[in-house]
């Protein structure tokens, strides 16, 4: 696997493999690498030729007070993991290669609607951080396709508009969150949590599936069921965010006819924010 910190470099070596008529795929990550990136990496070495994961920590995508600085890093680990994983490049630039010596003046790429609430509100300029850093490594990669990990759902359906309407030829493709054997789904920011947060932060996986069952039991009463999860959250220790049963498609509130369901949640532990979400179908297969 070889290592790129600057934009042109790697278009160079990138347009050698294009000009071999190799697929190329995208993996963007902040790094820290665990199961739930390596599986997007595996998804990718199967979907293409050519593997570029990249380890940026986008400053744009922190808010002040957030915690950028604290962010765990641990590169030696994460260059060992990716080649192990069949990465075939990695991309590693410093801030300036990306955004030049003035973020304040950067031009920035902002997806209205779907990016407003949830995390974007509890997060202003979050998902402006995100859409702009990864326009950027579309624009550098130019990937033919590239990956992203439904733990993040807000952020999946983000990209995926940005790429619709910024006419962008990239496939984007979602992966199933890689969970714990107790539930708890991999995240970076678990590293922040001593072994007893991370027991009781499994309250939100348990939350959501007790919320999923309840209404796939019948219930529709949604305002009452988010009411409910939250103060189960609260019980277990946890200071909830939000938890919201939305429409999987654009994430409105849901209403009793739909079909296709996202519950999303966020909560606080300690100092560390943790999000997860499931996403299901109400329509019962007979059998
Ligand atoms: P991050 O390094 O946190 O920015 O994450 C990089 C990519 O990995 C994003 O597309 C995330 O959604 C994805 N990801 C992080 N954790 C998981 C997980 N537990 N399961 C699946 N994908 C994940």
């Amino acid at each position: 696997m070889q290592a790129f910190s600057e934009s042109d470099t790697l278009r160079q070596a990138l347009q050698e493999q294009r000009a071999a008529g190799r697929r190329i795929a995208l993996v963007p990550t902040m790094g820290n690498l665990h199961g739930g990136h390596l599986a997007l990496v595996e998804q990718a070495r199967q979907a293409a030729d050519f593997v570029v994961t990249s380890i940026f920590v986008n400053p744009l995508q922190f808010g002040p007070g957030e915690d950028l600085d604290a962010y765990p890093r641990s590169l030696e680990s994460d260059r060992k993991l990716l080649a192990d994983h069949g990465c075939d490049a990695l991309f590693l630039p410093e801030v300036a290669e990306m955004y030049g010596d003035d973020l304040a003046t950067q031009t920035r790429v902002q997806v209205p609607g779907i990016s407003e609430n949830y995390c974007g509100r509890s997060r202003p300029g979050h998902f402006d951080g995100v859409a702009t850093v990864v326009s950027k490594l579309f624009n550098i990669v130019a990937p033919d396709v590239a990956f992203f990990g439904l733990k993040d759902y807000q952020q999946f359906l983000v990209i995926k508009k940005m790429v619709s309407d910024l006419k962008m030829p990239i496939h984007i493709k979602g992966v199933e969150i890689v969970r714990a054997d107790n539930g708890l789904a991999l995240s970076s920011r678990n590293n922040y949590l001593s072994e007893a947060e991370k027991l009781q932060a499994t309250a939100i996986y348990r939350t959501l599936c007790a919320t999923r069952d309840a209404i796939l039991a019948g219930r529709s009463d949604f305002s009452e069921l988010e009411a409910a999860a939250s103060q189960a959250l609260l019980e277990a220790g946890l200071r909830p965010d939000y938890f919201a049963i939305c429409r999987a498609a654009d994430l409105r509130p849901a209403e009793p006819a739909d079909q296709a369901l996202a519950i999303l949640a966020a909560a606080w532990l300690g100092r560390s924010r943790l999000i997860d979400n499931l996403r299901f179908s109400r329509h019962r297969q007979t059998q």
